[in-house]
């Protein structure tokens, strides 16, 4: 931190960071955590061990409520959301009254996508190959979604846990994609955009460099990704895959790079769960170029994971009072944060 004046100690000192790529500023009040680490650490005994579930319909076989039967997949399925948010065959409209009430239509298509037939599996305790099946089957969702004329941005995410409103624990993330580029990935574009123009290299590659030498913020790694708390993160243990190679989305990725991430991944998810010694819940989504015919070279393909945890298996950080009405703010530092998860086992569960 040499950057910093001797005065000010982000260990201690109350302070404000900034987020280049949401142009937001996150309070940081580490003098909160001077007291001693009081959260309980709860063991969670009822891990589900059935690898199916007769009413999951997503588990291989079953009926789903269209009365559609799921093949006897042996990897991956890939499904039409029975109860999509967005409908491809949405028609065209906007309203616009005294530009104040500003309004338009959104089309859209949204899938599920099933990583294992097992029913009780999580990322985190798949096979790096079943793990790898999952990221090639990401990266061909991306392209043949994206190569729709009237798709221009692929979400891919996955809700882990109760916590998350996720109510079936069969392993899956869900795929939207959308006629516009929502909100985030839409800001996220404009300043990876300027700092390309001004600066002439990459916002990401560049951060890369930083956490790659300072370390202070790194969880796990290996030769093509890094997994850091973000020097701006939010959420208690919110962190970023971040690929070392400059590629704009996750189709461009080379064999031992998609191995590299569902390695990544695994080891990302194992610490999470043994942190807190119970299936971590969390958010987690890439982001990735628009599909909108341009070449997006200002573009650096990352993940995104949001875990809503604080303290413990059952205490859990809210966004509320001053987070909603002025910024978000957090009390552990995000460098606390990566001590913690590095602290425990990236290879395999400790409870
Ligand atoms: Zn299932
Ligand atoms: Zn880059
Ligand atoms: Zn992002």
């Amino acid at each position: 931190m040499s950057s910093f004046s001797n005065a000010f100690d982000v260990s201690k000192h109350p302070h404000r960071r900034y987020n280049p790529l949401l142009r937001e500023w996150i309070l940081v009040s580490p003098h909160r955590t001077q007291r001693p680490w009081q959260g309980q650490v709860e063991s969670i005994a009822a891990k589900s061990e059935v690898s199916y579930d007769p009413a999951c319909y997503m588990c291989p076989g079953n009926k789903r409520s269209t009365g559609a039967a799921n093949p006897n997949y042996k990897n991956v399925f890939v499904f039409d959301n029975d109860f999509p948010a967005l409908m491809p065959d949405t028609p065209g409209g906007k309203i616009n009254r005294d530009n104040l009430l500003i309004a338009e239509t959104e089309s859209g298509i949204c899938r599920v996508l099933c990583f294992s037939p097992k029913h009780h599996l999580t990322l985190s305790m798949m096979e790096p190959a079943d793990i790898r099946s999952v990221v090639d089957c990401w990266a061909e969702q991306f392209r043949e979604l994206g190569s729709k004329p009237e798709i221009q941005y692929v979400q891919i995410f996955e809700n882990r846990g109760a916590l998350m409103g996720a109510s079936n624990p069969h392993p899956h993330c869900q795929i939207w994609s959308t006629a516009s580029v929502p909100n985030i990935p839409k800001t996220e574009q404009e300043s990876q955009k300027e700092y390309l123009t001004g600066k002439k290299s990459c916002l990401l590659c560049d951060y890369f460099k930083i956490e790659e030498s300072d370390r202070s913020r790194i969880v796990a790694g290996n030769e093509h990704f890094l997994a850091v708390v973000p020097f701006w993160a939010v959420w208690p243990f919110e962190t970023m895959i971040l690929s070392k190679r400059h590629v704009a989305a996750i189709d461009e990725l080379a064999s031992e790079e998609r191995e590299a991430l569902g390695d990544v991944l695994k080891k990302l998810t194992t610490r999470y769960d043994n942190l807190f010694h119970a299936s971590f819940p969390y958010s987690m989504g890439f982001h990735q170029r628009p599909t909108d015919g341009d070449s997006h070279p200002e573009w650096h393909f990352h993940a995104h994971f949001f875990p809503p945890l604080l303290r413990s298996a059952t205490v859990r950080k809210f966004m509320v009072g001053f987070e909603l009405l002025g910024m978000p703010q957090r009390d552990i530092t995000p460098e606390t944060s990566a001590d913690r998860l590095r602290a425990v086992s990236d290879s395999r569960h400790e409870f």
